[in-house]
């Protein structure tokens, strides 16, 4: 079927290849995309520092890659939905469609749950075969750009759609790109005071840039008081915990007000400690974990926030790479002290 240019996880170790690599064939219910253009995910450093995550999903040699945009070039014969020259974003869950989770509306929550980049080929390359039922058909006239980020931002669509935010007063823990999405749903859908938090100066200007109303320095040793202040001496109604850190965890309970909603979605390195008996039972807090995008109703939600310009995470993209300059891509991302949100990168 000819070759292309992929990034490859040729060995179990740290980093990553440029190769020529076989262009992959579409089996009857999938299609192939022509990759406009692809985002970088935590997920993909994880897979290029070969941490022990990566260690136990990852085996090689795998193209890696799992947010993107493109066109349908070609459609398996069972393909009735989409036709070459569609425009598409892509689902990276891959659900089984038979268990338990996928018969009760949750795919989301599979249990044989398959990620496109890490258990089977993904998006860094000139092409890649996914199953059609995992493809998004985009607005006509939507920036490759800003295609290629709907799958992260869906995460943040779903967090914010669970935590209810319209009229509330919200505080965003961690403003990495999955916090930044989330200050700009918060703002799309309707928040009455946003306050986003971190310990980096450059995200907490993207916060700003995605509507956030105060940001706040994580290392303010009087952070909980200023929250509790600024949201009328109660606490906040909602926190989206978006860092995995301990201290964020922590610090986002005791900031909410008592009968407040506390919403996990970033994935802590470790099991963390909580005072579950005084920051959430004697409060009568409410604990949420959220993963993925509901399939599809956070894809059909956030394509209108999009299509109506309530939503537009363009602030976040700081770097545009060809593919072909993927290493110089990933170190951007890991120099410090350089304002780094997400990174686009186009084959
Ligand atoms: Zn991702
Ligand atoms: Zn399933």
């Amino acid at each position: 079927m000819g070759t292309m240019l992929a990034v490859v996880k040729a060995l179990p170790g740290p980093g990553a290849k440029i190769s020529t690599v076989e262009t992959p064939a579409i089996g009857p219910a999938d299609v192939l995309i022509k990759v406009i253009a692809t985002s970088i995910c935590g997920t993909d450093l994880h897979i290029y520092n070969w941490d022990a995550w990566a260690q136990s999903q990852i085996r090689t040699p795998l193209v890696f890659g799992h947010e993107f945009h493109g066109e349908v070039v070609e459609v398996g014969r069972e393909v009735a939905t989409l036709h070459p020259g569609d425009r598409v974003s892509v689902e990276s869950h891959v659900p089984c469609g038979r268990c338990h989770q996928c018969t009760h509306g949750m795919m989301h929550i599979c249990d044989e749950l398959k990620i496109i980049g890490v258990h089977r080929a993904g998006c860094f390359a000139q092409y890649v075969a996914v199953p059609a039922l995992c493809a998004w058909k985009v607005s006509p006239g939507m920036p490759p750009e800003v295609a290629s980020l709907m799958e992260p931002m869906g995460n943040s669509v779903h967090v914010v759609s669970e935590a209810q935010v319209s009229g509330k007063t919200v505080a965003v823990f961690g403003c990495g790109p999955a916090g930044l999405f989330a200050t700009g749903c918060a703002r799309a859908k309707g928040a009455a005071a946003l306050y986003a938090v971190d310990i980096n100066r450059h995200r907490l200007e993207l916060a700003k840039a995605m509507g956030a109303d105060e940001v706040i320095n994580g290392a303010d040793p009087d952070l909980i008081g200023r929250l509790v202040k600024l949201s009328g001496g109660y606490g906040v109604d909602v926190a989206l915990e978006m860092s995995g850190s301990q201290k964020a965890i922590v610090n986002a309970l005791r900031s909410l007000k008592k009968g407040g909603t506390f919403v996990a979605f970033g994935i802590p390195s470790r099991p963390i400690e909580l005072d579950l008996a005084n920051d959430v039972i004697l409060n009568g807090r409410r604990m949420l974990g959220v993963v993925g995008r509901r399939m599809f109703e956070d894809w059909v939600e956030m394509q209108r926030l999009l299509d109506g310009g309530k939503l537009d995470p363009r602030p976040i993209i700081t770097h545009r790479f060809k593919l072909a300059e993927f290493e110089q891509a990933i170190a951007t991302i890991r120099q410090d002290g350089v304002k780094c949100g997400k990174v686009v990168l186009f084959p």
